[in-house]
């Protein structure tokens, strides 16, 4: 594996690549879990070549604690990354990517106004313009990205289309920890006694979809039976919770066909995101009433 930092390094290195075969790409900001490591494993099995970006893009982040307190161990994810089979590994610097005087941003419009974009303003501007730069310098045939974002892979569909990007998406299922916790390179920052509260999230989303697997139509009643149960985590500030349809993402009333489930809550000092795709069962009635149990499903059930 090579690790190298200037983009005239990274071209030259793709330009060879690219006749070999099929190049993958996995854009990240480095501290890599097993989600990381999920999509370049993927990216290693279908692609000749993989080329995985490090960078703290600073224009994505709002808080400047959070973009100075970011987690870093390169040498650690060089050694994971060298190990997943990775062929390059690019750690821009900041200068290089947003050079003196640089000015061109990409607006991307209500997608990423809503949600993680109201609750950070300017972060989907960031995050579409740092990656519109790296799919321009690396030009891959394949792109990895995690369903854990979800706002996040919509908006870069998005971009894609709008920008006429050749370039194949492929989104994989939210890797978790064992108590079902998304994994997140911002989870080391829990308090003991946080973490233990954290998987509250995962609950919830489990409960969510239960309750759609028995028929349960009503998005306001899915979003109050999540809200009470995350709220009987006293350590947990829900941001925003909604049901919306999952191109939009605008918020739906009644689930027809398929929606996500959009969650974003503080647990202690740490803010976490999470989602689930819900699926009305073909055949299933409205639910009236009915159980309140808190049973445990598995919510990959519907991943790919
Ligand atoms: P980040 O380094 O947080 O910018 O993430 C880089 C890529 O890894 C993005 O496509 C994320 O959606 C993806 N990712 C982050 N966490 C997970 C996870 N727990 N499971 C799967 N993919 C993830």
């Amino acid at each position: 594996m090579k690790t190298v930092s200037r983009i005239k390094t990274v071209q030259m290195l793709l330009q060879s690549a690219r006749k070999t075969g099929t190049i993958g790409f996995v854009p990240t900001m480095g501290a890599f879990h097993d989600g990381h490591l999920s999509l370049i494993q993927r990216a290693r099995r279908e692609c000749i070549y993989v080329a995985v970006s490090l960078f703290v893009n600073p224009l994505q982040f709002c808080d400047p604690e959070d973009y100075l307190t970011y987690p870093k161990d390169l040498p650690s994810d060089q050694r994971k990354a060298a190990s997943a089979g990775v062929d390059l590994l690019w750690v821009p610097s900041v200068d290089e990517i947003y050079p003196p005087g640089h000015c061109t941003f990409i607006e991307v419009g209500e997608i990423g106004n809503r949600w993680e974009g109201a609750a950070r303003p300017g972060h989907f501007k960031g995050v579409a313009t740092v990656v519109a730069k790296l799919f321009k310098i690396v030009q891959p045939h394949r792109v990895y990205l995690g369903r854990k974002d979800y706002q996040q892979v919509r908006v870069i569909q998005q971009m894609v289309r709008d920008l006429h990007f050749n370039i194949a998406l492929r989104v994989l299922p939210t890797v978790r920890e064992k108590d079902g916790l998304a994994m997140s390179s911002r989870n080391v920052r829990f308090a003991d006694d946080d973490r233990k509260a954290a998987p509250i999230l995962y609950k919830a989303l489990c409960h969510a979809k239960r309750l759609v697997s028995e028929g349960e139509d009503d998005c306001r009643r899915i979003v109050r039976q999540a809200q009470s149960l995350i709220r009987s985590e006293s350590r947990a500030t829900i941001d925003y919770i909604t049901m919306c349809n999952p191109v939009t993402l605008e918020p739906i009333e009644r689930l027809t066909g398929k929606a996500v489930l959009l969650l974003a809550v503080k647990i202690g000092n740490v803010r976490l995101i999470d989602n689930v795709e819900l699926i009305l069962p073909r055949g299933k009635k409205r639910r009236i009433g009915g159980k309140e149990g808190h049973q445990i499903i598995d919510v990959e059930g519907n991943e790919d």
